[in-house]
C-alpha cells in the first residue's frame, strides 16, 4: 500500500516525499500535483485511485484496503470463471429443457445434423 505523488505538468509518479517531479524537475506544490492511493489486492491485482490532496488520498487508500480486504473475507466481486460458470449453466439449461422451453445450447446440437445435411 503506497501513496504516490503525481505531476500534473508531466503526468509521472514520484514518491510522496518528493519535493520536485523526478521526470520534469518542476516544484511539486499543492497546485500541480495529485496524490495517488494505491493498494495491493490479495489476488496480485492493484487498484488505485487519484485525488487531490493527500488526507483523502489516505483515506481512500484505507477504504481500498478495507475493501481488498472484504473481499479477501467474502469472496466478492470475483469475477466467474468458466469453470464455476459451466455446471451452472447446464443445471440451468438441464431445467429449461424438462421445462419445455428451447434453449440454445441443445438448439444448437439439434440442427446440427441439418447443416450436415443429415
Ligand atoms: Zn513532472
Amino acid at each position: 500500500m503506497t501513496i504516490n505523488t503525481r505531476c500534473l505538468n508531466c503526468k509521472t509518479d514520484s514518491k510522496l516525499t518528493a519535493k520536485k517531479c523526478l521526470k520534469c524537475g518542476r516544484k511539486l506544490t499543492p497546485k500541480n500535483r495529485r496524490y495517488m492511493a494505491i493498494v495491493k489486492l490479495s489476488n496480485g491485482r492493484r487498484v488505485s485511485k487519484m485525488v487531490d490532496n493527500l488526507e483523502l488520498a489516505r483515506s481512500v487508500k484505507s477504504k481500498l484496503k478495507t475493501r481488498a480486504v472484504e473481499e479477501d473475507v467474502f469472496q466478492i466481486r470475483k469475477s466467474p470463471t468458466l469453470e464455476t460458470a459451466w455446471p451452472q449453466y447446464l443445471a440451468w439449461a438441464e431445467n429449461k429443457k424438462k421445462s419445455g422451453r428451447t434453449v440454445n445450447v441443445y438448439g444448437m446440437f439439434t440442427s446440427f445434423p441439418v447443416l450436415m445435411g443429415g
